[in-house]
């Protein structure tokens, strides 16, 4: 099964494409997952990224593209895989399908993750997770038990996304509404649109997504 999660920053597509990896065993595919380790790396791509991701703007297609045409290669895609913060363009979503098809892959659903913006700016911009296992936490929703300590394995650093604050989440809500919202006219009329509440708690979210791959 190959599903894309669909929405703005904040709307808890890593979430719950981490859900879909434990449940379905399938492989989670997030662009802005693979940009970051190449910045952490310090590869040329990571280097030229790191700016452009900081302000919150889009990489270019061809640099997303590439990731994704030499992921796809890999052997582990056979099972399906989650598509995490791509396509986020229409040129991206075209590549894709090409892509997908070249591989002898399908698509089968594109979940699009409802949200509503001050509900993302508070939880883009509280957000935080374990330096050691990459829990996610949240100041107001999701706090560690003993603070600044992880519960999973007892990590005391947490880190912040350079990204993840007012001004930047700002730059990617409108990138979001500029670039990727027409994917939602462009996947209905495809027939493979399904909609869920993004703003509903986490469990909650889950259950409407199982419905809608399952239905
Ligand atoms: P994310 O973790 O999905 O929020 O992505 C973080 C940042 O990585 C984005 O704000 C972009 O700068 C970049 N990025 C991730 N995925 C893409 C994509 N599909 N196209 C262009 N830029 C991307």
């Amino acid at each position: 099964m190959n599903l894309i999660l669909l929405g703005p920053p904040g709307a808890g597509k890593g979430t719950q494409a981490r859900l879909l990896v434990e449940s379905r065993g399938l492989v989670q595919l997030s662009t802005g997952d693979m940009l970051r380790a190449a910045v952490a790396a310090g590869t040329e791509v990571g280097k030229k990224a790191k700016t452009i991701m900081d302000r919150g703007d889009l990489v270019t297609d061809e640099v997303v593209i590439g990731i994704i045409s030499d992921r796809l290669d890999e052997p582990d895609m056979k099972g399906g895989a989650i598509f995490d913060g791509f396509p986020r363009t229409l040129a991206q979503a075209d590549a894709l399908a090409e892509l997908l098809e070249r591989k002898g892959l399908t698509l089968d659903s594109v979940i699009e993750m409802r949200s509503d913006d001050e509900v993302l700016v508070e939880r883009v911009t509280g957000r935080f997770t374990c330096a050691g296992c990459g829990e996610g936490y949240h100041r107001s929703f999701k706090k560690p038990a003993k603070e600044g300590v992880c519960d999973k394995c007892g990590e005391s650093k947490m880190v912040q996304r350079a990204d993840d604050n007012e001004e930047s989440f700002r730059t990617r809500l409108l990138n979001y509404y500029k670039d990727t919202s027409p994917l939602v006219g462009y996947y209905h009329a495809k027939g493979s649109l399904r909609s869920v509440d993004g703003t509903a708690e986490i469990d909650d979210v889950t259950k409407q997504i199982n419905a809608v791959v399952t239905a």
